[in-house]
């Protein structure tokens, strides 16, 4: 993408935001955020805990901000770095995303810049020359250069509105993307105390979230945590028969058009799907970390500025990644663990509207996953933990209770459901009553001390004496072979189901599995538990039809993109209308070479197609339309929409 560094793309910018912000003024925007929200960023409201967090960064407190991935999180710093005097200094750990926000909010008319290697010589100069006149909104950096002492003494001389430290689990070893340059910037604090400091994550997990404060010196921080339910996400898992078969049913039934990513496990099978793709008139790109680095920007590139592309990639493929209106996001292999894979399925849907995560589960995948555990060279003890994670994954696809109460259960959120909105609400699968069999494996659990793992449990339960048993004398016990009559496959998905019910929970310091608050009910008769009829039947046969059978209308044909946020639209006449607005979007974006979402996003497209604007008046009043999209877009925007609805 080429919004990048130049100069001149920064004294445009400069020009038009203070044009904006006169005009701001003079209309009555006198500095309140709701003012600002829908002025600058053309949204009504704010969304969760955003206006908390606003106005507390205003006020010049510090904050750690916890939010899902599309909850909205830059606008939490956004909007303050505009109400504070100064320039707001965001931290940020990957080029492609400074590129990104900073193309975005050039958009929206604001002096916005990124300071990295890219930047020729004289571009850096006059950047830092605006900086230390604060004739900028917002800068971005990376940690690394950020701390260097020349940038810091140019920081001395700049009026600071505030800090942001975006992504800010790369403080922690605990999370995923650990980058050592995060722990030096404890100097902010140091050296600039009296200037906020606002770090932001999507971070699910506690340890990291503690290690956050501890290691940004944020313990006094307010805390905002959200919830981590993604509403407009539908999640499914269907019974691999055919993989590739269920995969073209899926985008063809459900979305065609449409952006998405689909994850494979090996970069080979990446480059097979999207080839096989392609020749089903889907349009598919691969990507992998064994691709050529041209080859991998390339495709990525189609992605973002292109629209209705399909990636299919390995677990290479995300990390930076914002485009918000990703449709879907399809494993074809199980993900590494349930963290692996709500990070990976939270890359759909980030602009609000219906996505979907389906995936595709074989029996097949649990034995190359536990293999990959068994051989690798991992201390036992990590070992355990990585057996734990795939417990509690396949306990999440073999769940026979509501789908985002197991993922929102497991990091610790309580969730009552049902969502009404994942594959076990809309289609219940048979059950029978497991309240015998959960009683006999719980026992046998309780027996041999609550310190073993599942296959020793299951083994125990089915009467096999091996070596292990016999030296423990667990052959003595009561529960020792009362689960005979059902194979060990059969204990090993009950005792999954039973974790993924929260009855059993299992010990992160030695994998052994212990009864929960919750089993004292079942044991005790008090409380049924509902098992799945057939376990290794997730959903039954019913591949690739799914909660959105009804509107598989929506294109059954190769080539008939019509994507599927537009079923939205009654008629045909406003998705004429919706397909003509797309066209003029991509039309725009080519020509300042920019993704196509930065002009305008699907939702106020489809706003635009539903409403039928006439006027510029009515025209701000859609979502995200600010005053300067206005000015820049509402002229050609209009002329379409009249000269099509006539
Ligand atoms: P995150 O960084 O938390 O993943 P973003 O900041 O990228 O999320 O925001 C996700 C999407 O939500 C963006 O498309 C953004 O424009 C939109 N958004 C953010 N705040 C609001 C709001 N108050 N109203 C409507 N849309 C919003
Ligand atoms: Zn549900």
């Amino acid at each position: 993408m080429s919004h990048g560094g130049d100069s001149s793309y920064l004294v445009n910018g400069a020009a038009e935001s203070e044009r904006t912000r006169r005009e701001g003024a003079a209309s009555g925007g006198d500095g309140d955020p709701h003012t600002i929200l829908r002025q600058v960023f053309g949204f009504d409201d704010f969304r969760g805990q955003q206006e908390q967090v606003v106005r507390h960064v205003i006020a010049g407190g510090d904050a750690l901000v916890i939010m899902p991935t599309g909850g909205g999180k830059s606008l939490c710093y956004q909007l303050p770095a505009l109400l504070r005097p100064g320039v707001a200094v965001v931290v940020s750990p990957l080029i492609a995303l400074m590129q990104d926000q900073v193309g975005a909010l050039r958009q929206l008319g604001l002096r916005a810049a990124f300071i990295n290697s890219t930047l020729t010589f004289g571009g850096a100069r006059e950047l830092e020359q605006e900086m230390v006149r604060g004739g900028i909104d917002l800068v971005y950096v990376a940690p690394e250069r950020l701390t260097q002492p020349r940038f810091l003494e140019l920081l001395d001389q700049t009026p600071l509105a505030l800090f942001a430290i975006d992504e800010a689990h790369c403080v922690s070893q605990w999370g995923h993307d650990f980058r050592p340059e995060y722990r030096q910037l404890t100097i902010l604090h140091q050296r600039y105390p009296d200037v906020p400091r606002i770090a932001l994550t999507a971070t699910a997990d506690e340890p990291t979230r503690r290690d956050i404060a501890e290691r940004l010196q944020l313990e006094s921080a307010r805390r905002f945590i959200s919830s981590f339910d993604r509403p407009n996400i539908t999640y499914r898992v269907v019974v691999r028969d055919n993989p590739r078969r269920q995969l073209l049913r899926f985008i063809r039934n459900e979305h065609a058009g449409d952006a998405g990513i689909v994850y494979c496990l090996s970069r080979k099978r990446t480059e097979h799907i999207a080839a096989w793709l392609n020749t089903q008139g889907i349009t598919a790109v691969p990507y992998h970390a064994g691709l050529d680095a041209g080859t991998r920007q390339a495709n990525q590139r189609r992605f973002i500025e292109e629209e209705g592309v399909v990636v299919v990639a390995t677990i290479a493929f995300g990390m930076g990644i914002d485009k918000p209106d990703v449709r879907f996001v399809a494993h074809l292999d199980l993900p590494r663990s349930i963290e692996a894979y709500y990070q990976e399925t939270g890359r759909a849907g980030r602009d609000g509207l219906p996505a979907d995560a389906w995936m595709c589960y074989g029996a097949g995948d649990v034995i190359i996953h536990q293999q990959f555990i068994d051989n690798s060279e991992a201390p036992e003890q990590q070992k355990w933990i990585e057996r734990n994670k795939l417990s509690a994954l396949l306990g999440y696809c073999e769940t026979t209770l509501c789908r985002r109460q197991v993922l929102l259960r497991y990091f610790g959120e309580a969730y009552d459901g049902p969502c009404g909105a994942c594959d076990t609400c809309i289609m219940p699968i048979e059950r029978f009553d497991g309240t015998e069999l959960a009683q006999k494996a719980m026992s046998c659990i309780y027996r041999t001390g609550q310190c073993y793992g599942s296959a020793y449990i299951a083994d125990v339960l089915t009467g096999a004496r091996n070596e292990r048993i016999i030296r423990a004398r667990h052959d003595q016990l009561s529960t020792h072979g009362i689960g005979r009559d059902l194979p060990r496959k059969k204990w090993l998905s009950i005792l999954r189901q039973l974790l993924a019910a929260g009855l059993i929970a299992v010990d992160p310091a030695h994998g052994g599995m212990r009864l929960t608050e919750r089993a004292r009910p079942v044991l005790r008769g008090d409380q049924p538990i509902w098992l799945r009829a057939d376990p290794s039947m997730p959903v039954s046969g019913k591949a690739g039809g799914g909660p959105k059978a009804a509107k598989a209308d929506s294109g059954g044909a190769a080539g008939a993109a019509a994507p599927s946020v537009a079923s939205a639209l009654t008629g045909e006449k406003q998705k004429d209308l919706f397909d003509r607005l797309r066209a003029l979007r991509l039309e725009l974006a080519r020509q300042q070479n920019v993704p196509p979402y930065v002009i305008f996003a699907d939702r106020t497209l489809l706003e635009m197609a539903a409403t039928q604007p006439r006027t510029a008046g009515q025209l701000a009043e859609l979502h995200g339309v600010g005053q300067t999209k206005l000015e820049r877009y509402g002229e050609v925007f209009l002329d379409a929409i009249a000269e099509e609805v006539g």
